[in-house]
């Protein structure tokens, strides 16, 4: 019979110092007669590190060997912290940077997005790396996993898509046995690897459709997210200071609000625990106590209003060249290309001779998308728009939310949510004119 497991994810915030480690390590202690799997992101913010460590080597500007022995430094005072001058922790870690090292020393690769995973990866595999040997040290035996021996992705590097069938698999042959050991289980978020054995990434705040994958895989009695947060709020704290926050929310609603921005949750990774009814918690870390957020099967519930905020969108705007109108081949043209160039659209909207389409402004994907279609489309990007997403909206917030804002797309889907696209009113500056005498 198949041991209940229960999945915990811990982000970069929860591991971003020696306090916030043992702070870990306290919530652990009251969870010691359960089977854990537990999935750790990135210390702090070594994820945006390492991909100026990318940058500078697809650049060849001489840099990125410097900022890796920052990101080493600041993990070996962390490791002092926890462990002293001595312990074999520090030949594990150091054996991981090492490979880092290695691919600093060829020639930048050609497929920056390929490089970009054989680097970054790094920071999750030392974060689990120190949690493990620490855990183990303080008296909470864990074994150390490496998630790219149980999650199977195609080889999309940056984006990698999971295979389901082989990973499940693979959690069957390697986890499953694993549970049946003593201690807790500590692996990887964000990593998986190709058929070829090459180091993918499922997206950048992937450690949370991680824990989505194990728990999905071993059929976890419940899976938990521990945030900086009290749980899911009806706002990011960050922007809207009178957020609150909610004791429960179905399925859908979380997807709705995780895929049109709500930063506290990674899109993908709801679904694979609603399809095998596994129940979400978000809780916070700092108050392990407080009852946080409960995502489940519930039926629908009357909700307040939910805003959700992404950022960084670009709207194009394609128009056909010769002004006939955007047919139906045009539009199976377009969106096969969306699909080829993986953009994430947000909103579309089309008229007679346009159409548009609100996406997100990842790398220089709208730019390349627009050069490929040049040839039969006119587009005009504009950029650095955000998009709004209101559920269960009144009319006084929208209101409050367009203020100061130009609306350059707005819909309204049946009477529950409201999506604009927005940029902020250009601030008019009165043209300085000689004072008269
Ligand atoms: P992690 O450490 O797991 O990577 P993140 O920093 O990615 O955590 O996510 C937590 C942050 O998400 C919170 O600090 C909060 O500012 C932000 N956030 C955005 N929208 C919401 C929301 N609706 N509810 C709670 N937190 C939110
Ligand atoms: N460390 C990765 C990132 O910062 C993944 C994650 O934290 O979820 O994007
Ligand atoms: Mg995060």
């Amino acid at each position: 019979m198949k041991q209940t497991v229960k999945v915990f994810k811990f982000g970069g915030a929860s591991l971003k110092d020696p306090t916030a480690i043992k702070n870990v390590a306290g919530i652990l202690q009251s969870y010691k007669k359960e089977k854990l799997v537990i999935v750790v992101s990135a210390m702090g913010k070594t994820t945006n590190a390492l991909e100026k460590v990318v940058e500078a080597h697809a650049a060849r500007n001489g840099k990125a060997f410097e900022i890796l022995n920052e990101i080493k430094a600041q993990h070996y005072q962390i490791m002092e912290e926890l462990f002293g001058k001595e312990d074999e922790a520090y030949a594990v870690v150091n054996d991981a940077f090492v490979e880092v090292e290695w691919v600093l020393e060829e020639e930048p690769h050609e497929n920056y997005d390929y490089m970009y995973d054989q680097i970054v990866c790094v920071g999750e595999l030392v974060s689990s790396k120190i949690a493990h040997a620490y855990f183990t040290k303080i008296g909470l035996p864990t074994q150390w996993l490496d998630a790219r021996d149980v999650i199977l992705t195609d080889d999309i590097f940056r984006e990698g898509w999971v295979q389901w069938e082989e990973t499940m698999d693979r959690a069957e042959r390697i986890v499953v046995p694993m549970l049946a050991e003593p201690g807790f289980i500590v692996t990887q978020g964000f990593i998986g690897s190709t058929t070829e054995n090459f180091t993918t990434t499922l997206g950048r705040e992937g450690s949370d459709y991680t824990a989505a994958i194990f728990s999905f895989c071993l059929d976890a009695q419940d899976m938990t997210i521990w945030k900086d947060v009290p749980g899911v709020l009806t706002a990011d704290p960050r922007v809207f200071e009178n957020a609150t926050k909610l004791d429960r929310l179905s399925y859908k609603e979380a997807i709705e609000m995780t895929y049109y921005g709500a930063k506290v949750i990674h899109p993908k990774t709801i679904k694979p625990l609603q399809n095998k009814s596994i129940p979400l918690l978000v809780k916070s870390f700092i108050n392990p106590e407080g009852e946080g957020t409960l995502i489940s099967n519930e039926v629908e519930d009357a909700y307040p209003p939910i805003v959700a905020l992404e950022p960084n969108q670009v709207l194009l705007q394609i128009s056909t060249r010769d002004f006939s109108f955007v047919a139906e081949h045009h539009i199976s043209y377009l969106f096969n290309l969306v699909a080829e160039f993986r953009l994430q659209v947000n909103m579309m909207q089309n008229s007679a001779i346009s159409f548009s389409l609100c996406v997100n402004d990842v790398d220089d994907k709208a730019d390349r998308f627009a050069a490929r279609i040049s040839d039969k489309f006119k587009v005009m990007l504009d950029r650095g728009l955000e998009l709004i997403t209101v559920r269960h909206y009144q009319e006084d917030l929208l209101n409050n939310l367009r203020r100061g804002k130009i609306v350059l797309l707005e819909e309204r889907i049946k009477d529950t949510t409201v999506q604009m696209v927005v940029k902020d009113v250009p601030v008019m500056r009165r043209r300085q004119t000689a004072q008269p005498n």
